[in-house]
């Protein structure tokens, strides 16, 4: 594929904006190469500005679940656009979506909207500190919980693809309040719990990771962290960004069963446009500002086109649960084509999936958390990359993502894709 227009539309980027991008892993600094910029897309596929087509596994990094420029998402945004762009004020649709986000998502009274993930997920730490009175968080090393300051504490994603485990910018104060656990590992987050007694307001984690390659939990991993909450007076926060309105209706809480304290949305919730959300039973809520003590704010928050995106998203998503299960099936027919063919070829590899959540790790010892997943084949991995861009298939410029599998796909676009993995594996 020729990206030489790309190439010239970078080049002008790197001139006024910092690495020519507004986010670190589009840079493609982990697998080398030119970003490719994006004309437009529908459906499951990008159109580039040299004019090459592309399966894409990214989709926005999640929330594109029906497609690109899927069209109730884009009348809904259409339509309020000409009523006004952003008021600062109340609007009736703020309600509408929040209605039909705590009827969808178990266990949850009331919701925030913000603008991103890394907002839900911030607000979500500080209400839970000021809900319990204590300082220190426990997350997960390899998960990600955005970009603010508490998280950067090995973050997984974009932050491992550059080996910046720790963002210079971050104050030892805060960091000493961020305690790192390992993934699917119950006995080292007691021993933390031990030794930071009554310290400890809330545990955070992707209950399934994306952000290390695709991490699910293991042994019951979820329910022992809840009781382990539970013992110890610790909130348990989910952060559902990639998880929410993808694994099920009611997301990872739903798929396994297990009841968080506070939720935190992004992505598919905002149908493309910039949303977070987070949310609680009314006892936690209620700290909010202004019911409570607990100040967050947003000019922008509950934005009339952001609200018009989402609602039209959940909405779909509300009306045809089965999109879950078919997601679910395209995956597994993609895991098992692309294993085949990768096994064909003897390379070695491991695959892990949960519902529309995928990922290609180059290594053959099973990936259960950072450690493990950062074993992979780096190498291996950019030829991969650079052989599938160049068959025409799309997935992330990192082996530390997870693919999103969209509704939009088709099974000729999956073939189409095992295929490209066959022919990309010859070459690995
Ligand atoms: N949480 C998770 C699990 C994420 O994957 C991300 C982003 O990828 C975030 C939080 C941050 O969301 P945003 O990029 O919208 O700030």
């Amino acid at each position: 594929m020729i990206y030489k227009r790309s190439s010239a539309l970078f080049a002008e980027a790197e001139k006024v904006i910092p690495g020519g991008v507004n986010s670190p892993v589009r840079a493609f600094k982990g697998v080398g190469g030119t970003p490719i910029f994006v004309k437009e897309a529908k459906g499951a596929y990008l159109y580039d500005e040299d004019g090459n087509k592309l399966i894409d596994y990214i989709n926005s990094w999640g929330p594109m679940i029906l497609g690109h420029a899927y069209q109730p998402v884009v009348d809904a945004v259409v339509e309020k656009a000409k009523k006004g762009t952003s008021f600062g004020m109340p609007t009736e649709i703020e309600t509408e979506i929040a209605e039909l986000a705590v009827s969808m998502v178990p266990n949850i009274d009331k919701i925030r909207f913000v603008n991103s993930g890394t907002e839900a997920c911030m607000s979500a730490v500080r209400l839970a500190r000021g809900f319990t009175g204590k300082d220190k968080i426990v997350k997960f090393a390899g998960c990600y919980h955005g970009h603010s300051d508490s998280f950067l504490i090995q973050a997984g994603s974009g932050a491992s693809t550059f080996g910046t485990p720790n963002s210079p910018g971050v104050t030892q104060g805060t960091a000493k309040d961020t305690l790192l656990a390992h993934y699917n590992d119950i006995d080292n987050v007691k021993e933390l719990i031990a030794a930071n007694p009554n310290e400890i307001a809330c545990i955070i984690i992707e209950p399934v990771a994306g952000n290390m390659g695709c991490v699910p939990p293991q042994n019951d991993f979820l329910q022992k962290l809840r009781t382990v909450c539970d013992e110890n007076n610790i909130l348990l926060i989910f952060d559902e960004v990639m998880t929410g309105f993808r694994l099920a209706k009611g997301g990872a809480q739903e798929l396994f069963g297990i009841k968080a304290d506070i939720v935190c949305f992004g992505k598919v919730i905002g149908g493309g446009l910039p949303v977070g959300a987070f949310a609680a039973r009314n006892e936690i809520m209620n700290h909010l500002a202004p019911l409570g003590p607990v100040y967050q704010a947003g000019t922008l928050s509950g934005n009339p086109l952001a609200m018009a995106a989402g609602l039209a998203m959940l909405t779909a998503l509300n009306e045809e649960p089965e999109i879950f299960n078919r997601l679910a099936e395209k995956t597994e027919y993609l895991h098992k084509g692309i294993a085949k063919v990768l096994s064909d070829n003897n390379i070695t590899h491991t695959i892990n999936r949960v519902g529309s959540m995928i990922s290609v790790h180059f290594d053959e010892a099973e990936v259960v958390d950072f450690t493990t997943a950062a074993k992979g084949n780096n190498d291996t991995f950019k030829k991969f990359f650079h052989g599938l861009l160049n068959e025409g298939v799309y997935i992330a410029p990192s082996a530390f993502e997870t693919w999103f599998i969209t509704d939009a796909l088709s099974y000729d676009d999956l073939d189409f894709t095992i295929n490209a993995v066959n022919k990309v594996a010859k070459g690995l």
